[in-house]
């Protein structure tokens, strides 16, 4: 029997993320009916008519940044933003959450500690298929992060005994950043399917499993490979791991259903196939896969989407042990210029004329305006 608590607080949260993106819109839709208000009525007064000028200057650049409508982007509100989508982008990396912080596992405390981190110094999170894809919609300023978390322990994501979601577990957390602002329901789970100890398959507490991927994506998360079994890729069979490949995806798609696709796996070990073709695409008795993007264990920051340097099928991330999280962000603080800073338009890329060589040059045809200061 699952408790109608449960599906309360669910249904809160989910709520609160349609009131939240209502208010946005609403917020978009005040700026727009401001500045036409200004141009229409702007002959009420000189003090008046000047004020509410200034007021819809304001809102309109607010609303285009959010809509990514209207005014194209321009060098000199790129510049004014510092916006380098050229930029270095974090993607973190998690594995057990739970009462001791350890080589593998980070405490629900210093999770909490690690967003409030990152919410404070301009950290936005995306999912890892948005960043293979491009599509980096944050707020003007900010800078994409990717958390990822392998190998689907329950401390990941559980549900207490009275069927309410663990507010300790990460999922819980994520859910309460998002619900305080500044911060979103996206992150990316490499799941497992079949492996000792069972816990690790998809999260534990096998009732729930189709529902807690079900509820991942819901709320916006990623739903990703780990393949089956936690399959060392360099050592296995091509047939074997053209097989976990293969039955990992359609069995994750099949449980979240609606038409999901799962575009993204996390390399078991970090062990790579010898041939990277092996997991762009393929096929098992009938079941055909592609990935696009594929992560390493280690490597530091990634190079943006945007970037000759950028390689989907190895994108390294970043371990979160001890000081990790700071360590990157001081680094950033002192090459303020590796740092991916968004212009807030999903529609054109913005960078600096003069980018540090490790960032590599911007890709051609990358269908969308390229805008340099
Ligand atoms: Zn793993």
């Amino acid at each position: 029997m699952v408790p109608a608590a449960r599906f309360w607080y669910l249904s809160w949260i989910m709520r609160y993320d349609k009131v939240f993106r209502l208010l946005i819109l609403a917020f978009a839709l005040g700026a727009v009916l401001g500045l036409s208000g200004g141009l229409i009525f702007g002959g009420d007064g000189p003090g008046k008519s000047a004020a509410s000028g200034e007021v819809a200057g304001d809102h309109s650049e607010q609303a285009t940044s959010t809509t990514g409508v209207a005014v194209p982007m321009t060098p000199e509100r790129a510049a004014a933003i510092g916006a380098n989508e050229m930029g270095l982008i974090p993607v973190i990396e998690y594995h057990l959450i739970g009462p001791s912080e350890s080589r593998w596992t980070r405490t629900p405390e210093n999770l909490r500690k690690d967003i409030a981190l990152l919410k404070a110094e301009g950290f936005y999170p995306i999912n890892l298929s948005d960043l293979v894809a491009g599509d980096i919609d944050v707020p003007a300023g900010k800078t994409p992060v990717v958390l990822t978390f392998d190998d689907s322990s329950p401390g990941q994501f559980r549900y207490l005994d009275d069927g309410t979601l663990d507010p300790d577990s990460a999922v819980g957390i994520m859910q309460r950043a998002a619900a305080e602002g500044d911060w979103a329901s996206r992150a990316t789970f490499f799941i497992l399917l079949d492996v000792q100890p069972d816990d690790r398959v998809v999260f534990g507490q096998p009732e729930s499993r189709k529902e807690k991927l079900q509820q991942l994506v819901s709320w916006g998360y990623e739903v990703g490979s780990h393949t089956v079994t936690h399959l060392n890729l360099k050592k296995a069979t091509r047939e074997e791991a053209t097989k976990q490949l293969a039955v990992s995806k359609a069995t994750l798609e099949d449980y979240v259903g609606g038409g999901y696709q799962v575009n993204t796996i996390s390399i078991p070990f970090g062990e790579y196939p010898e041939d990277d073709a092996l997991l762009a695409s393929g096929q098992h008795e009938g079941q055909t896969y592609a990935y696009r993007g594929a992560v390493e264990v280690a490597g530091g920051p990634a190079p943006s989407p945007f970037s000759t340097r950028f390689k989907p099928l190895h994108i390294p991330r970043i371990e979160v042990t001890g000081t990790a999280l700071s360590d990157m962000i001081r680094t950033f603080k002192d090459s303020p210029g590796l740092r991916y800073v968004s212009d807030g338009d999903a529609t054109a890329i913005s960078a600096p004329g003069d980018l540090a060589e490790r960032l590599g040059s911007v890709l051609p045809d990358l269908g969308r305006p390229v805008v340099t200061y």
